[in-house]
């Protein structure tokens, strides 16, 4: 995110957020960059279906990731504005995650920072952000388990 943000300095990007939750908090376990087609903003959109299309594509790597929220870079350090609360608290009004996160990397003038916020239904609570890894790996699909003992049934029938 850092990086993206210090490639569109000194325009805003962002992306979405996507992971799991586990004992009730958020875990953003992968983030995408969503680039607009047509040239860097100066307030950032995600653009229309990219929301979207990002978590289809995720799933497929990983069925238990899901949607948690949005990232944008600011130029500059400060924290979310009025349109930005009003995107989340429309995205947790229309979609199907109450509580979404709204995640800001802000330029300090030396580098930049983690402003990690969570909509509460009223207004962006400061989240604390710790490293918390990866997910551990997926267990085989009991699908794919399936298709193997036919598989091997199969085998034994022609025989
Ligand atoms: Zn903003």
């Amino acid at each position: 995110m850092c990086g993206a943000a210090s490639e569109a300095y000194p325009y805003e990007t962002g992306g979405v957020l996507a992971g799991v939750y586990t004992a009730g908090r958020p875990w953003v376990t992968h983030v995408q960059t969503v680039t607009p087609k047509r040239g860097m903003p100066s307030f950032y959109t995600l653009p229309e279906g990219k929301r979207e299309q990002a978590i289809r594509s995720l799933r497929r790597l990983d069925p238990r990731i899901g949607y948690l929220g949005d990232w944008h870079s600011h130029p500059a350090d400060v924290g979310p504005s009025c349109t930005d609360c009003n995107s989340i608290r429309s995205i947790s009004l229309s979609g199907d995650l109450a509580r979404p996160v709204l995640l800001i990397v802000r330029w300090t003038g030396e580098g930049h920072t983690l402003d990690a916020r969570q909509w509460t239904g009223r207004r962006l609570r400061p989240l604390r952000v710790v490293a918390a890894g990866n997910l551990p790996p997926l267990a085989p699909r009991r699908r794919s388990r399936r298709l193997m003992a036919l598989r091997q049934e199969g085998g034994s029938f022609s025989r």
